[in-house]
């Protein structure tokens, strides 16, 4: 612009950062839990979809694995709300020592739990969850002591959608409670 004769060039700037922050923070609200931290049920659909994919273009297997603990129900009845949290919690921590930087796990539902392991077979992934599942069944913890899991391995099967996938996912975690439970089965 030009004032009294004289050549001035003007320009405005908005500071974005604190709107880019709080986008930030509302991006990993919607994903995560909010308990345990680990990615929610809604994000990992996102990951689970966007592995399986590659998996097919690669021909790499993946691994799913589900994690149900066991009479949880029990441990809110009869500790309470919080100690059941607490369990929750510290659960959600040991599942996220235990994974590989290429892995996900998420809080499937209140105490269920997915993992998703790329370029894993059905195998290493039985290993695994064995490991979670002995490692969890001997650490004691406040209240009441020891919990146990139950736990699904599988791979995707060819031609199964993602949908068929997690639906017989849930049908062999469904036979390891019938078959008594503190146990991993897998198909
Ligand atoms: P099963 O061995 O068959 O899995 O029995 P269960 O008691 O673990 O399973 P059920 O589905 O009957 O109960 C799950 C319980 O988990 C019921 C619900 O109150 C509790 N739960 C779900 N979300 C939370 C949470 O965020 N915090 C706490 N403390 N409890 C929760
Ligand atoms: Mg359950
Ligand atoms: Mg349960």
């Amino acid at each position: 612009m030009e004032l009294a004769g004289r050549q001035y060039l003007t320009g405005a700037g908005v500071d974005s950062s604190a709107s880019k922050a709080l986008e930030a923070d509302l991006r990993h609200r919607a994903n995560h839990d909010s308990l345990t931290g680990l990615a929610n049920r809604h994000h990992f659909e996102n990951i689970l979809r966007h592995e399986l994919t590659r998996s097919e273009r690669y021909g790499t297997p993946v691994a799913l694995i589900m994690i149900d603990i066991d009479h949880f129900k029990t441990i809110n009845d009869r500790y309470g709300h919080p100690v059941g949290d607490d369990v929750l919690r510290r659960f959600a921590e040991s599942l996220k020592e235990r994974i590989r930087v290429t892995d996900s796990v998420a809080r499937w539902g209140g105490e269920e739990f997915m993992m998703v392991l790329p370029q894993t077979d059905a195998h290493e992934g039985l290993l695994l969850a064995e490991a979670v599942r002995n490692r969890v069944a001997k650490t004691p913890r406040p209240g009441p002591g020891r919990i146990t899991l139950s736990s699904a391995v599988t791979v995707q099967r060819e031609g199964e959608s993602r949908q068929e996938l997690l639906r017989r996912l849930d049908e062999v975690l469904y036979r390891a409670k019938r078959e008594g439970r503190n146990r991993v089965v897998t198909c």
